[in-house]
């Protein structure tokens, strides 16, 4: 992480709220990936954080990536195209895939003409494919088991295993090439036994594909959910890792190329946030703390993706349970009602780790309050 000593010239350099990209923690993070996943192709989930600049480091570090909407592929085709394509990254497949397996007509219409690789899990979206899309190449999702995720997704996406080989064969008499299976155990998978399920279940669909004559499978995408080390309690990345290289290299041959989506697993612990407290009352004896960022600013993450950020000082002092609020007139815009801070003064900082994943991607400027500046350091 970025040294308090650092985070505190910047926030006195560029003012508050401040939203710090550590560059070389990005970097890091993609080489642990790599490291411990050897056989598996990183393809950042850019809705987690959708800075540019992010994209173009961890683009130059190896990564392709996963969108979700056309207007996040075109932030990474507009910051990779002009950048020298790397070994596995030659063509628009291995650098980008479309991730979200429903699209509207349009985005299909506009995505085509790129022959990108997408999703799909239902027969209306190959009917759709047909007409607006034709130039695709399928990788169909397959619903897992989410238990125990912080974000579930698994009543939103997914068809059936049980449907997967009807649809890879719909999918082909329509005239489409279906590389493989993907599929996601949704967010911050702290339950490592959703991904062992997933590749069996997977594996059972590759075997009945097989059975029932049709090749050319030779894609599985094993989506995101790699946790972030929020705190303690959460099992090493390591171990995750070596669970998984056993399973694939047990359940899948050298011949099928494995990738993976990882979104927070890359950026969570490369942002810090930098706040300053514009308030202070003693309400019910209980100390409250108002800073200038909040629920519609960067800790838009408490909402929207379930996760609780802690606050802390840059000095010491005797401490005590505070409750720290956002600069809204909604009461809803309560940081943490239990924070263990020293009496501090208005205008003095506080500052937040591991903020880089879904936090400034869902921020607003609701109020009038401008959302955080991003300063980027080591780039
Ligand atoms: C959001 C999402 C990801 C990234 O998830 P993380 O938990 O941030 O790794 C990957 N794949 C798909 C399809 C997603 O929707």
């Amino acid at each position: 992480m970025v040294s308090e000593k650092t985070l505190l010239r910047l926030a006195r350099r560029h003012g508050t709220p401040l939203f710090v990209i550590d560059h070389d923690e990005v970097r890091k993070n993609f080489r642990t990936f790599r490291k411990h996943l050897p056989r598996v192709q990183p393809y950042y989930a850019v809705k987690a954080n959708p800075d540019p600049a992010l994209v173009r480091t961890l683009y130059r570090a190896g990564a392709s990536f996963d969108v979700a909407s056309f207007a996040e592929f075109v932030i990474v085709h507009k910051n990779i195209e002009h950048l020298p394509p790397k070994k596995r990254q030659d063509y628009i497949w291995d650098r980008i895939i479309y991730a979200n397996p429903i699209k509207a007509e349009e985005t299909l219409s506009q995505l085509d003409p790129y022959k990108p690789l997408v999703t799909y899990d239902n027969p209306e979206e190959i009917r759709k494919m047909t007409r607006f899309a034709p130039h695709a190449g399928l990788v169909l999702r397959v619903r897992v088991p989410n238990t125990g995720s912080m974000v579930e997704l698994s009543s939103k996406f997914g068809c059936a295993p049980g449907e997967a080989v009807d649809l890879i064969q719909q999918a082909s008499r329509a005239g489409f090439t279906v590389e493989g299976l993907s599929f996601h155990v949704g967010s911050q998978a702290t339950n490592f036994d959703n991904y062992l399920q997933a590749l069996s279940i997977c594996a059972d669909i590759f075997q009945e594909a097989r059975l029932r004559g049709i090749g050319g499978l030779s894609l599985l995408d094993i989506g995101g959910g790699f946790p972030a080390p929020y705190d303690d309690k959460v099992r090493p990345f390591e171990e995750l890792a070596a669970l998984l290289n056993r399973e694939i290299d047990r359940l899948f041959g050298k011949e099928i190329e494995i990738l993976a989506e990882p979104g927070r697993f890359m950026v969570a612990t490369a942002c810090t946030l930098v706040a300053r407290i514009i308030g202070k009352a003693r309400r019910d004896r209980k100390l409250c703390y108002y800073i200038d960022d909040g629920i519609y600013g960067t800790f838009s993450g408490i909402l929207f993706d379930h996760c609780q950020y802690h606050l802390e000082s840059f000095r010491d002092g005797p401490r005590e349970i505070c409750s720290v609020f956002g600069p809204t007139c909604d009461a809803l815009d309560t940081v943490s009602t239990a924070e263990n801070l020293p009496d501090l003064k208005l205008g003095e900082y506080l500052y937040s780790k591991n903020v880089g994943a879904y936090t400034t991607a869902s921020a607003t400027d609701f109020n009038g309050f401008p959302k955080a500046r991003i300063v980027h350091v080591n780039q």
